[in-house]
C-alpha cells in the first residue's frame, strides 16, 4: 500500500472551534460572563460598575456590563477578542507579580465564540470624539463602526450559547441563573468596596453598593447593619502578608462554610485551607459541626500565590501556606480573645410568648439569613439529684499562675442555684448572668486539662486498676489511642483480646466510684466520628472535660457556685464550653425592665 491510498483523518481545527471548544472551559453559564465581563471593568480602573440582565419567558436574554474605566482604542477593541491577547502580561515572569484579576486573554475571545457580542467603548480621557462598537456573532466579527460614546466600556452578550445547544440544554433555571449571579457579586462586591456596583435585573435594583473605603460599609449593605454591627474585627500585618477583616461572635454561626469570604490580592477566592484556618482560630467557641460568618482580605506577596491553576482563578495555590494559614488562626484566635463574647438575652417583643418568659440564645435573622435553622445539640451527661463535695471541686480548682492578666469576665457574685442546673450571678454594674454549671465547669476542667505541665498533676494511679472489656472494632480504635489518652493523664494498657486494664485516670475525675465515668470516657471516645478538624489529643481533652465536669442536677451551695463561677473568670474563654455551647445568658437591667414593661 502506498500512503495515498490510507484518507487522512488529522486535521487541524479551525479556529471557530477551537474557541467554541474553549469557552467551555470559561463560559460555564451566564453567571461566568457576568464574573469575567466585571473582573475585565475592574481591572480596568472602573470607579463604578452597572450589570443589567433581562430575561423573557424564564431563561436568561441579555447580560450587560458597563464601566467608567480606561476604555479601548479601535485598535485595542479588536484585539481584545482575538485567542490570548491581553494588556496584563507579556512573559511568564510576570505572572509571579499578578496584580490585576484577568491575565489569559481569554475570556472575550471564548464569550464571542458562543454568543453575540456588542462592545462600546471609548478611551478614558483621550479627547476622541467617537468611540468604538464592535459587533461579533460566534466568533465573526459583523460590525466596526464609530460611534458616539460615554468614555468607559460596555460590553453586551446576547443569544449566549446559540450555537452549542448541549451547553444550553445544561442550563438551570433562570432563578438558579440569578442566584448564581448574585453569589458571585456578593464575593466581587466585598473584595472591591472602593467600587460602586448596581446589578439590575429587568431594570429592576438587586444590588447596590456605594464607594467606600470601609470594607464594613459593604458587609452592611449587602447582609444589613444589625449583623455587620455585631461582626469583630480582626487586623494583622506580617511580613509577607496583612490581614483585615471582621469574623461573628461564636453566638452567630452556620452549618457551612458559604459566609467564609476570602479575597486574597483583590480576588474573590475559595479556599479550604484559609476557610479551616478560621474555623480553627475558633478552636473550641463553636461546635465541630458550626462554621463562623467572617469576611477577609487578604494581601498577599504576590510571589507566594499561583492563581493559574483553573482558567476560572477561583483556586489559588499558596506558597509558605502554613505560616499563612497559622497567622490567619492566631489572628483570629486573638481577635476573639479581646471582646467580650457573652450572647445578651433577646429583647423580648420579638420573641414568640414562651420565649419571652424563658429567653434563649437566638441568632440574628437579618435580611439576607446568615444563620442557619439547625440549633446546636450536645447530649450531656445528667445526674439528677446529687450533691457535690467540697473535696471533690477542690481537685478540678485551677492551677494558679495560668489565669489570664485581665479576665474577660468582671467579679461575679453568687446569688444561688436554680433546677440544680443553672448558677445565678450578678456583676457589679447590675446585669444578671445566668450560667450553665456544667458547661462553666466543662471549659474550667478542658483549660485545666489542656494546660497542666506537668504529667504528675493530671494522673492519679488506681489502687485497683479495672478492667474494659471492648467489642473488636472499639478495641481496635482504643488500641490507636491509647498513646494520646496517656498524654492526658489516663493510663490504659491492653490486656489480652479485646481487654484493656485501666492504670491511672486524670485527677480531675476525683475519687472513682466505680468504672462508669471510665467507661463512659471510652465510649465518648470510640463512638464520636474522629473529626476533621481536631486532633486526638485534643477531642481526648474535650470529652475527658465534659465527663469530669459536675453533671446537670448537681445540687451546690452557694459557696460551691461561688467557686466555680471564680474558676470561670480564670479561664482564657469563659464564654463557651469545649463544644462551643454558651455557658452564661446575659440579661441587663434595662432588658429585664423592659421584659416587664417597666420602661
Ligand atoms: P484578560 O482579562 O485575561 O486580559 P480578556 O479576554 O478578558 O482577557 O480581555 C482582553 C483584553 O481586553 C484585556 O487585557 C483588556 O486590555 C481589554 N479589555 C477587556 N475588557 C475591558 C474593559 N471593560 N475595559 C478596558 N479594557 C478591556
Ligand atoms: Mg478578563
Amino acid at each position: 500500500m502506498t500512503p495515498k491510498e490510507i484518507p487522512c483523518r488529522i486535521h487541524v481545527l479551525s479556529p471557530a472551534t477551537v474557541n467554541q471548544i474553549a469557552a467551555g472551559e470559561v463560559v460555564e453559564r451566564p453567571a461566568s460572563v457576568i464574573k469575567e465581563l466585571v473582573e475585565n471593568a475592574i481591572d480596568a480602573n472602573a470607579r463604578s460598575i452597572r450589570i443589567e440582565i433581562t430575561s423573557t419567558g424564564g431563561t436568561v436574554g441579555t447580560l450587560r456590563v458597563i464601566d467608567d474605566g480606561c476604555g479601548m482604542s479601535a485598535a485595542e477593541a479588536i484585539l481584545a477578542f482575538t485567542p490570548h491577547a491581553t494588556s496584563k502580561i507579556t512573559t511568564l515572569e510576570d505572572l509571579h507579580a499578578i496584580h490585576t484579576l484577568g491575565f489569559r486573554g481569554e475570556a472575550l475571545a471564548s464569550i464571542a465564540a458562543v454568543a453575540t457580542v456588542t462592545l462600546t467603548t471609548k478611551p478614558r480621557a483621550s479627547g476622541a470624539a467617537a468611540g468604538t462598537r464592535i459587533v461579533i456573532v460566534g466568533g465573526v466579527v459583523r460590525e466596526t463602526a464609530e460611534v458616539g460614546a460615554p468614555e468607559g466600556t460596555s460590553v453586551e452578550v446576547a443569544d449566549l450559547f446559540f450555537n452549542t445547544p448541549a451547553r444550553k440544554r445544561f442550563q438551570k433555571s433562570l432563578n438558579t441563573e440569578i442566584a448564581r449571579i448574585h453569589a458571585i457579586m456578593e464575593g466581587i462586591c466585598l473584595a472591591h468596596p472602593g467600587i460602586s456596583f448596581r446589578l439590575f435585573h429587568n431594570r429592576a435594583e438587586q444590588l447596590v453598593t456605594d464607594r467606600t473605603s470601609e470594607a464594613l460599609d459593604t458587609i452592611a449593605r449587602l447582609y444589613g447593619s444589625e449583623t455587620a454591627n455585631t461582626l469583630i474585627p480582626v487586623e494583622s500585618v506580617l511580613p509577607f502578608m496583612a490581614i483585615s477583616g471582621y469574623i461573628s461572635r461564636p453566638s452567630l454561626s452556620r452549618k457551612d462554610t458559604s459566609r467564609i469570604y476570602v479575597a486574597i490580592n483583590g480576588r474573590y477566592v475559595s479556599s479550604l485551607v484559609i476557610t479551616n484556618a478560621v474555623k480553627a482560630g475558633y478552636a473550641t467557641l463553636l461546635p465541630k459541626d458550626r462554621f463562623p460568618v467572617a469576611f477577609f482580605d487578604l494581601r498577599i506577596d504576590t510571589a507566594l500565590v499561583d492563581v493559574n491553576v483553573h482558567p476560572t482563578k477561583k483556586l489559588v495555590r499558596l506558597s509558605r501556606e502554613k505560616e499563612i494559614t497559622e497567622a490567619v488562626r492566631d489572628a483570629v484566635r486573638s481577635a476573639l480573645l479581646c471582646h467580650d463574647l457573652i450572647p445578651a438575652a433577646q429583647a423580648p417583643d420579638s420573641l414568640p410568648v414562651q420565649e419571652q418568659i424563658f429567653p434563649g440564645v437566638h441568632e440574628p435573622t437579618p435580611e439576607y439569613s446568615l444563620t442557619g435553622p439547625d440549633p446546636v445539640s450536645v447530649s450531656e451527661p445528667t445526674h439528677a439529684g446529687t450533691a457535690l463535695s467540697d473535696r471533690r471541686l477542690r481537685q478540678t480548682e485551677l492551677v494558679t499562675g495560668l489565669a489570664p492578666v485581665s479576665p474577660a469576665l468582671p467579679p461575679l457574685e453568687v446569688i444561688g442555684q436554680f433546677g440544680g442546673i443553672y448558677i445565678l450571678a450578678t456583676t457589679g454594674n447590675g446585669e444578671l448572668l445566668v450560667i450553665d454549671q456544667h458547661a462553666a465547669h466543662e471549659r474550667i476542667l478542658y483549660e485545666q486539662v489542656a494546660r497542666w505541665a506537668g504529667a504528675e498533676l493530671r494522673s492519679q494511679e488506681l489502687i485497683v486498676p479495672t478492667i474494659l472489656h471492648r467489642s473488636p472494632k472499639d478495641a481496635a480504635m482504643l488500641r490507636e489511642l491509647l498513646p494520646a489518652l496517656a498524654e492526658e493523664g489516663v493510663v490504659i494498657e491492653e490486656f489480652g483480646s479485646d481487654a484493656f486494664l485501666v492504670r491511672a485516670v486524670p485527677v480531675i475525675f476525683g475519687r472513682l466510684e466505680g468504672t462508669t465515668v471510665i467507661d463512659d470516657l471510652v465510649s465518648d471516645l470510640v463512638t464520636s466520628e474522629p473529626a476533621r478538624t481536631v486532633t486526638d489529643r485534643e477531642r481526648i481533652t474535650r470529652i475527658i472535660a465534659c465527663r469530669g465536669a459536675i453533671k446537670a442536677g448537681t445540687v451546690c451551695t452557694q459557696e460551691q457556685c461561688q467557686r466555680i463561677v471564680n474558676q470561670l473568670r480564670l479561664t482564657q474563654s469563659p464564654f463557651t464550653c469545649p463544644h462551643g455551647r454558651p455557658t452564661m445568658i446575659r440579661f441587663s437591667r434595662a432588658e429585664l425592665d423592659s421584659m416587664f414593661k417597666r420602661t
